[in-house]
C-alpha cells in the first residue's frame, strides 16, 4: 500500500496528531522529524481532497472532513469553511492522548531535577503505561505499519534533543552521567545518577588497618559489647578511611571499594602500592579535584593510608582490575625458626623455592570464605638474608593468590612444599609485608 493510501485509512479510523501519523513512516526519509513527517502527509491528503471536492467529487469533502477532525489539521478546516461546509471538532489523538503537546513541561520538569547535579552526559529514558504501548502495538499490526518506530523513543529523541540545545550537554546512549527517567502520560520525573569511579593506588604503611569494612562477628553489624558497639571488627578500614572524604566532596550516597586483591590485616601494603578503584554511588558532584581530594584522604589518614595516582576511570576497570588479582606479587616476610639454621640449609631454601610451582589447598583460615580447592601457584624469585641465627628476611616474587603465610608454616601439610618442610624445622611468619603488585596497564 503506498504511503497516502495507508494513511489516510489511519485517519479515516482513529484520531492522529502529526507525531503520531509521521512516526509510522519514521524510517522513510531523512533529517526530519515524525511531527514534519505527519505534517507533510496530512499536507498532501489535503491537496488531494481538495482537487476531488473541486471536481464536484463527495469524497472529497469527507476526506477533507476527516483531515479537519481526526487530524486536527487546519488547512483542511479553512478550506471547508470557504466551501461552507460545517466543520467537525478536532479529536484528541489516539496513541499518545495529545502527551506531544506537554513536552516543554517535561523538559522544564528534568532541568529543574538536572540542576542538583554535575554531569557532562545524559540520556533519557522513557516510561510508558503497558496500555499505551499495547494499543500502538495493535495499531502498527492492524495497518501492517512496516516503517515505523516506537513512541518511547520518540519521547526520548526528542526530550534529550531539547535539554541538550539548552545545557549544552551530550545525550550519551552508552555511559551517560546521568539518566532522565520520565513518564509522559504522569508527568512523573526521576533522575538517576550513574556512578563514579576514581581509580588509584594505596599504600598502608601501618599494620592492623583491614581492607574492607569488617563486620563484627558476634553481633553482626548491630553493635555489641565485643566491638565496642561499633558493629565492626575494627574501627576503621582503608575502605572507608578512602571512601569518607570522596563521599563528602562528590555528594555521592555510597561507595563500593573494589582492589587488585587484598593483604591480611597485619600485612603492610608498600611500594607502588595496590590498584583499587572506588565506585561512587549516586554523585551530585563529578568535576572535582583529584589532587584536592589525594591531599585530604592523606592528612585525614594519618599516615595510617596513603594514595597516589588518582583518576577517573570507567565501569570497565573494574573488570580489568580484578583480572588483574592473578598479576605478580612482591612479598617481604620475616621468618623465625624453631631453631638456628646454617648458611647451606638457606641456600637450599632460596634454590628449592625460586621457580618452584607450589601446591596449595585453600588455607584452614579463609577456609570460610574460599572454595575449599588446591590451587597450583607459581614463584618466580625467592630472595633470603639472614637477620639472628634463627631469624630471616625473605622476599618472594610469586603469582597472585599464593597464600604466603601458609607457605611458611606448611598449614598442616596443605601447602606443598612449604618454608618449614624444606629446612624440616618448625617456621612462622611474625612479619609480612606487600611490596609491589603488578599489573598489566597500570
Ligand atoms: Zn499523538
Ligand atoms: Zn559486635
Amino acid at each position: 500500500m503506498e504511503i497516502l493510501e495507508k494513511a489516510q485509512k489511519m485517519l479515516e479510523k482513529h484520531p492522529l496528531c502529526n507525531h503520531c501519523l509521521g512516526r509510522q513512516f519514521a524510517l522513510l526519509g531523512y533529517g526530519l522529524d515524525n511531527h514534519k513527517r505527519g505534517e507533510a502527509i496530512k499536507l498532501l491528503l489535503t491537496m488531494r481532497s481538495h482537487r476531488l471536492a473541486l471536481l464536484g467529487k463527495k469524497a472529497g469533502v469527507s476526506l477533507l472532513k476527516i483531515i479537519a477532525t481526526n487530524g486536527s489539521f487546519d488547512m483542511a478546516a479553512e478550506i471547508l469553511k470557504k466551501m461552507r461546509k460545517k466543520v467537525g471538532k478536532k479529536q484528541e489523538c489516539y496513541l499518545c492522548q495529545g502527551r506531544f503537546k506537554h513536552l516543554d513541561e517535561l523538559v522544564d520538569k528534568s532541568l529543574e531535577k538536572l540542576k542538583a547535579y554535575e554531569y557532562t552526559t545524559f540520556l533519557v529514558g522513557v516510561e510508558l503505561p503497558t496500555e499505551v504501548e499495547e494499543r500502538e502495538d495493535e495499531f502498527k499490526a492492524e495497518f501492517d505499519v512496516r516503517h515505523g518506530e516506537n513512541m518511547r523513543n520518540e519521547f526520548s529523541r526528542d526530550i534529550g534533543k531539547e535539554i541538550s540545545e539548552i545545557t549544552k550537554k551530550a545525550v550519551d546512549y552508552k555511559k551517560p552521567d546521568v539518566v532522565v527517567i520520565l513518564n509522559p502520560f504522569t508527568g512523573q520525573v526521576t533522575l538517576q545518577a550513574n556512578p563514579l569511579y576514581i581509580r588509584g593506588r594505596y599504600r598502608k604503611p601501618t599494620r592492623g588497618i583491614p581492607q574492607s569494612k569488617w563486620v563484627c562477628k558476634k553481633c553482626r553489624g548491630k553493635g555489641c559489647p565485643r566491638c565496642n558497639w561499633t558493629g565492626k571488627m575494627y574501627p576503621e578500614s582503608i575502605e572507608e578511611i578512602i571512601a569518607g572524604p570522596t563521599l563528602e566532596k562528590t555528594g555521592g550516597e555510597d561507595a563500593s571499594f573494589h582492589a587488585a586483591g587484598r593483604e591480611d590485616v597485619d600485612a603492610r601494603m608498600l611500594g607502588r602500592g595496590r590498584p583499587f578503584i572506588l565506585e561512587v554511588k549516586k554523585p551530585k558532584r563529578r568535576f572535582i579535584d583529584l589532587q584536592e581530594l589525594t591531599q585530604t584522604i592523606n592528612e585525614q589518614a594519618q599516615n595510617k593510608v596513603k594514595v597516589l595516582n588518582l583518576r577517573f576511570a570507567d565501569k570497565s576497570a573494574v573488570r580489568k582490575l580484578k583480572e588483574a588479582e592473578a598479576s605478580a606479587k612482591v612479598y617481604r616476610t620475616i621468618v623465625e625458626f624453631d631453631r638456628n639454621v646454617s648458611d647451606e640449609e638457606l641456600k637450599i631454601l632460596e634454590k628449592s623455592l625460586t621457580n618452584a610451582v607450589v601446591h596449595q589447598r585453600t588455607p584452614l583460615r579463609v577456609s570460610h570464605r574460599r572454595a575449599d580447592l588446591v590451587r597450583e601457584k607459581y614463584i618466580y624469585e625467592a630472595k633470603i638474608k639472614r637477620l639472628t641465627p634463627n631469624r630471616v628476611e625473605m622476599k618472594i616474587q610469586c603469582q597472585g593468590g599464593l597464600y604466603i603465610k601458609e607457605l611458611i608454616t606448611g598449614d598442616e601439610g596443605r601447602t606443598d612444599p612449604c618454608v618449614s618442610g624444606i629446612i624440616k624445622a618448625g617456621a612462622k611468619p611474625i612479619e609480612l609485608d606487600v611490596l609491589n603488585v603488578i599489573t598489566l596497564g597500570s
